[in-house]
């Protein structure tokens, strides 16, 4: 028994496995479920410093195991036996706390499993435990977090990008084989490209929102953080699909990503001016940029520039929708229903106000209050409904490029991890996210892909966009360029 317990690698780099590397572990009996967690569990308490985790499930996790490994002695296993995975404190798991990194949720216990959760559950993923993300996915370093930030396995003076900056660490540094986070505007992207990892926001709608913390509910959208693409078109494919708990979540049929990964045609891609010759872009970012440009115009493909002239609005466009949505949505927690309540209250009003006041963080408080006037009579139709127009324009100037290309490419952040406290200015926080809420905008699926690192070792992300539900033509070509 003890045997199985000793870690199966010792090395950095080897304990980052793939689910690939962990199904030929299983299957040459070199690994068990219960060494894996064990693996897992130990960097987790190696790296706590990094702060990727707010809890981990460690009994049950190991319990867990122990069930799956009977199980695959017994071949009744499901298809994600062996993979251990990470959840962003946004995500409802029974009988599991949840608290958006917030305050204002303190021992809140959700009642439900989110459907995409659920279904992971349901093919044999282990969940090891919850991760650190800013307050309710609003921010882009993990700093909005009411219990600290998380710290980049990179350069742990560096940020780890945000809001899922818990959950893209924990999968760098080896903590768990994959996370699941959400993006509303970059908040999966942004931090895999922070990270060195895969990162996929799918096309809004694909994946039900059931038990996802509302943020910006237009736009949220539940995506993975893997090592491979061909992780991340797993998990997808075990995510995605109807819904009875979810309205708004597409119908289609949910095509075997896994099945469709060999990539072997030329296609047209398209680089947008605007982007690569942006002021805000760091030099070494766009030099790995165009290094990956020139690689895809060497292999054959069409690589083409293309203006969009509209850039500059959609940070405006994204800010201004998604706080008005932010505002509408918070709004339940009043102290009546969920978690904290102020001690301090002494009739119905007192307790709204004291609750939301010392129960939300600056960030939160500040969207809450833009977002109520964004939508108050008087200015709805100077914000609101302009913003609405604005979106539709950038949704189909985007798609209109996608009509005539297969792929727009474009670095998925501005610049590499910042430094920890380097964006104390909101907006040029926001600004962060300059390259990743397009494809949010537009509703489109989006990849970030690591392209190498910078010359102080950070990573650089390479985003690629495509046109709705085309999900399987992204994994195809991000793992042909990623070569994983
Ligand atoms: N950084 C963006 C924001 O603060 C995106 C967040 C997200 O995608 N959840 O809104």
């Amino acid at each position: 028994m003890r045997k199985d317990l000793t870690p199966p690698v010792n090395s950095q780099s080897s304990v980052l496995w793939s689910f690939s590397d962990i199904q030929q572990g299983l299957k040459d009996h070199t690994l068990t479920c219960q060494h894996i967690v064990e693996q897992y569990l130990q960097t987790i308490r190696q790296k706590s410093h990094l702060h990727a985790f707010l809890e981990v499930y460690e009994d049950e996790a190991r319990q867990q195991a122990q069930e799956i490994d009977k199980k695959r002695s017994f071949g009744t296993a499901g298809r994600l036996a062996g993979m251990v995975v990470g959840i962003k404190d946004v995500l409802c798991y029974q009988g599991h706390g949840v608290q958006g990194g917030s305050r204002i949720l303190e021992g809140f216990h959700s009642k439900f499993s989110a459907t995409a959760i659920q279904r992971l559950l349901d093919q044999d993923a282990i969940i090891i435990g919850r991760q650190n993300c800013d307050e309710f996915a609003m921010g882009s370093s993990t700093e909005n977090s009411a219990f600290g930030p998380t710290l980049n396995a990179a350069g742990i003076s560096r940020v780890p990008g945000g809001s899922s900056g818990g959950s893209a660490v924990a999968v760098q540094a080896g903590m768990c084989t994959a996370s699941i986070g959400s993006d509303t505007g970059g908040s999966v992207r942004q931090p895999a490209a922070f990270c060195g990892v895969v990162g996929l926001k799918p096309t809004y709608s694909r994946v039900s929102r059931h038990g996802l913390l509302a943020y910006g509910s237009s736009f949220d959208c539940i995506g993975p953080f893997t090592h491979t693409v061909e992780d991340s078109a797993l998990l997808l494919e075990i995510m995605a699909g109807a819904d009875d708990f979810d309205s708004t979540v597409s119908r289609r049929e949910v095509p075997a990503y896994t099945k469709a990964l060999a990539f072997d045609q030329k296609v047209k891609v398209a680089y947008l001016k605007e982007t690569i010759d942006n002021d805000g872009l760091n030099k070494e970012v766009k030099d790995k940029t165009v290094e990956k440009l020139n690689f895809l115009k060497a292999a054959g493909h069409t690589v083409e520039a293309v203006d969009f002239p509209l850039l500059p609005y959609v940070l405006p466009t994204y800010y201004l929708l998604t706080m008005a949505e932010a505002s509408s949505n918070l709004s339940r927690y009043d102290g009546v229903k969920y978690g904290f309540r102020s001690s301090q209250t002494h009739d119905l009003l007192s307790m709204y106000k004291k609750t939301r006041t010392e129960g939300f963080g600056e960030e939160v408080k500040r969207r809450i209050m833009l977002g109520t006037f964004v939508l108050s009579a008087s200015y709805y139709d100077a914000y609101y409904t302009k913003a609405q127009k604005m979106r539709r324009l950038l949704a189909d100037a985007t798609r209109n490029i996608l009509k005539e290309y297969d792929f727009i490419v474009l670095p998925a952040t501005p610049t590499t991890a910042f430094q920890l406290g380097e964006h104390a200015d909101p907006l040029e926080m926001y600004l962060a996210d300059l390259f990743t809420v397009q494809a949010s905008i537009a509703g489109v699926p989006a990849i970030s892909i690591p392209n190498g690192e910078d010359s102080q070792g950070l990573p650089v992300g390479f985003q690629i966009i495509t046109d709705l539900f085309q999900e399987d033509k992204l994994f195809a070509f991000s793992h042909y360029l990623l070569g994983k």
